[in-house]
């Protein structure tokens, strides 16, 4: 039985530029709702040894390069960025793989680069995106008001489109808390079995992911990340409200829904949704792969994105 948790993946501590102490961070996390987090400080774990619940805050680094930042999630040893170049990433995450049980994305990728945030944009040469295990689409709090989110959006279609098979995530990129009347965008990871750190790491290796503003999705019989054959398919699924004391105020002001299956980028069903509803759509899909999209007007934007899933590869 696979459930999706609501996972915080990118945080920041006084160990690199964050305001947090780490005890801060654990106690904000946790009265905001998450089940799990990763601590993921700027070129170091440092921060880790001061963490008390383990079952709760996981290990991370997010390297932070001038060809671009790369979160690597599920360890605690200081991984070395100083050999990474602008061409041997792969090479090295993939060395890093067979001695450790990490995944690693691309944080941010739509950042221009400049003076205010040197090497933000993701520069480096990939020849094959599938030595990569996510890409974060969507970055901070409000990301719905900023250019990059769009942008790391499109970079991450665009992987899709050549075929590429990997997930979304979204990260708070938390560095203090915020005191404002934000909107915040929850990464959903679909755990197997008893969650903890590994499970977590697993499923987004799988690709069982989505990013939601505040719906919950729950699709009968299939999982995201997963592969199914081409040509008609019944998919079923439910649309509940997240019980999350952090977004209870934005919540409160989503009402209209409507709900789209993309197949290839193209939008081949669209229905309008109420929350608690259960529903199915018959879709004949071409092979490539699936995604789920869920749009309301939210604040001054009309068809918001409020969900976005990772792929269901279609064979
Ligand atoms: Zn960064
Ligand atoms: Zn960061």
């Amino acid at each position: 039985m696979i459930k999706y948790y609501p996972i915080e993946l990118h945080s920041h501590t006084i160990h690199s530029d964050g305001d947090f102490k780490v005890f801060e961070l654990e106690k904000y996390m946790k009265k905001f709702g998450y089940k799990g987090a990763f601590l993921t400080d700027h070129n170091t774990t440092s921060g880790y040894s001061e963490v008390s619940d383990r079952e709760f805050l996981f290990p991370g680094i997010e390297w932070s390069t001038f060809y671009g930042h790369l979160t690597i999630l599920g360890e605690d040893k200081n991984l070395d960025f100083t050999l990474v170049d602008k061409n041997n990433l792969e090479e090295i995450l993939i060395n890093l793989k067979k001695k450790y049980n990490i995944v690693a994305g691309a944080a941010h990728p739509g950042i221009i680069s400049g003076e205010i945030c040197p090497g933000c944009d993701f520069t480096f040469n990939i020849k094959d995106w599938n030595n990569l295990d996510y890409i974060e689409i969507s970055n901070g709090d409000d990301a719905y008001m900023v250019y990059w989110t769009e942008e790391s959006y499109k970079f991450w279609i665009d992987k899709l489109k050549k075929g590429v098979r990997i997930p979304a995530v979204s990260g708070r990129d938390l560095h203090r808390p915020n005191p404002y009347n934000s909107i915040f965008t929850l990464t959903m990871i679909g755990v197997e079995n008893e969650f903890s750190k590994i499970e977590v790491i697993e499923g987004i290796r799988k690709g069982r992911t989505y990013i939601t503003l505040g719906p919950e999705i729950v699709l009968k019989n299939l999982e995201f990340g997963k592969e199914i054959k081409s040509g008609r398919n019944n998919i079923s699924y439910k649309i509940n409200k997240l019980n999350i004391l952090g977004i209870k105020p934005q919540l409160s002001e989503i009402e209209k829904m409507k709900i789209r299956f993309i197949n290839n980028e193209k939008i081949i069903e669209e229905k309008n949704i109420k929350w608690d509803s259960e529903d199915f759509v018959g879709l004949d899909l071409n092979s490539g792969y699936l995604r789920v999209e869920i749009v309301s007007d939210l604040r001054e934007v009309k068809n918001m994105k409020i969900l976005i899933s990772s792929p269901i590869y279609v064979k």
